[in-house]
């Protein structure tokens, strides 16, 4: 079977470029409408009804088979090509944030308060584009084709299942079976035109902990007749910090932030209690582990040292790293370099930024890309996750262009991860 496979791979070579191309331009003012639509509409996670509902009746308008919804808000769309080949998955996610807009442009978001900040109109515009495109080459398309649309990427609300966890459990890689996937990111420290990836990990774990330290109250004249929190607290800040700092190896990426600190309510009370809460970041699972095991030690034992209890709680499962799998990345470069030419593809440094595409990429072989959407001469510059952040959506065809040729190369390859012998 996989030799047959192979065998059809050969015959299929790899993906029309020029048909690609044509069609992928033939629908620019197409994408930078959808675009603009999503972005003045933005939706939060889990909630992403109107995103989803639109996702869904353009990829039915293709003839594109649909499940709907799923993950509360998100779509699956499988296009199933005229020739019989592996199945392959592009994703995108649908939500946006509680972050006012500050851009004065003709497309600013009507939803007061909340932003497409981190580009996930873009996202989605982009893997519904290359359904399009896709699906007019379709009769010689070597496989399948399945689109995930994912709501929640920035996180669910407190208290619901989201996200690709939620995806997954929804048995979206089980029927047709997926064999590897890309995902693609919007990244302002790159000139648009040009893309970023990586080998390993691209982007960090995320774990996020609520630490709680008992006190007792009384007069703020007698701190000995009660129990204060505040001081502990202040030692659990330094003694953390000695934990990334001192007891991890320096040659291994992590950060460790304690983001809010809330205590007590008048200047000369003892507070009843402290509450801390941070974020861990790592580029590595067993550094990960590391950190969650000395960080409840450290806890305990400070806490313990002065008397008294203190309860740490991971707020949820978090993400693990991103990791890009070596054999599809090296394999798939070449299809980047075709569409952004030669010397726009750039190996770029992992970001201790977390994606919950790492989800997926636990499952099959990945490849995560950061296209670029700086356009310095225009103004466009923002960081993600600012009221300022904007793209230059010149980088919309040629997104669609990059997942179209990554996914029909794969497909055309016989779903074999790596690149041909002899090729690096
Ligand atoms: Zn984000
Ligand atoms: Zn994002």
């Amino acid at each position: 079977m996989l030799h047959a496979l192979v065998l059809a791979a050969a015959a299929a070579a790899a993906a029309p470029d020029a048909r690609i191309r044509a069609a992928a331009e033939a629908l620019t003012p197409r994408l930078v409408e959808t675009r603009r639509d999503i972005h003045m509409n933005p939706e939060l996670g889990n909630r992403e009804t109107r995103t989803g509902a639109l996702v869904a009746e353009r990829l039915r308008a293709l003839g594109v088979e649909v499940r709907h919804p799923v993950a509360r808000t998100g779509v699956v769309g499988v296009l199933v090509g005229g020739r019989p080949g592996p199945v392959v998955a592009l994703r995108a996610d649908l939500d946006a944030l509680p972050i006012p807009e500050r851009n004065d442009v003709p497309y600013k978001s009507r939803n007061e308060g909340v932003k497409h900040a981190c580009g996930h109109d873009a996202h989605t515009t982009i893997v519904l584009g290359a359904a399009e495109v896709l699906a007019g080459l379709r009769k010689d398309l070597p496989g399948t084709v399945v689109f995930l649309f994912q709501p929640a990427e920035e996180g669910p609300p407190e208290g619901e299942e989201g996200g690709a966890r939620l995806m997954l459990k929804e048995g979206v890689f089980d029927a047709p079976r997926v064999s590897a996937i890309y995902g693609l990111h919007m990244d302002p420290t790159l000139d648009v035109g040009d893309v970023g990836w990586s080998i390993g990990p691209i982007f960090a774990s995320s774990d996020r902990f609520v630490i709680e330290v008992d006190g007792k109250k009384t007069h703020g004249a007698y701190p000995h007749t009660g129990l204060d929190p505040v001081p502990i607290a202040a030692e659990l800040v330094q003694a953390l910090q000695l934990v990334v700092s001192r007891q991890i190896d320096a040659q291994d990426p992590k950060v460790l932030t304690i983001g809010s600190i809330h205590g007590g309510n008048r200047f000369n009370i003892i507070a009843e209690r402290v509450t801390l809460e941070g974020t861990i970041r790592s580029l590595d699972a067993g550094v990960r582990a590391a950190l969650k095991e000395r960080i409840a030690r450290t806890v305990a034992g400070v806490a313990s040292a002065h008397g008294t209890a203190a309860r740490l709680r991971w707020v949820d499962d978090g993400s693990p790293p991103t990791v890009n799998e070596a054999g599809l990345t090296r394999a798939s470069v070449p299809g980047l370099e075709r569409v952004y030419g030669q010397g726009h593809v750039r190996e770029v440094r992992p970001q201790m930024g977390a994606e919950d595409f790492a989800l997926f990429a636990e499952r099959v072989p990945a490849l995560y890309v950061k296209m670029g959407v700086r356009n310095q001469a225009r103004g466009i510059t923002a960081m993600i996750h600012t009221e300022d952040f904007d793209i230059d959506e010149g980088v919309l065809p040629l997104g669609v262009r990059a997942l179209a040729t990554l996914a029909w190369d794969f497909l055309a390859r016989g779903g074999v991860a790596a690149a041909p012998a002899g090729r690096k």
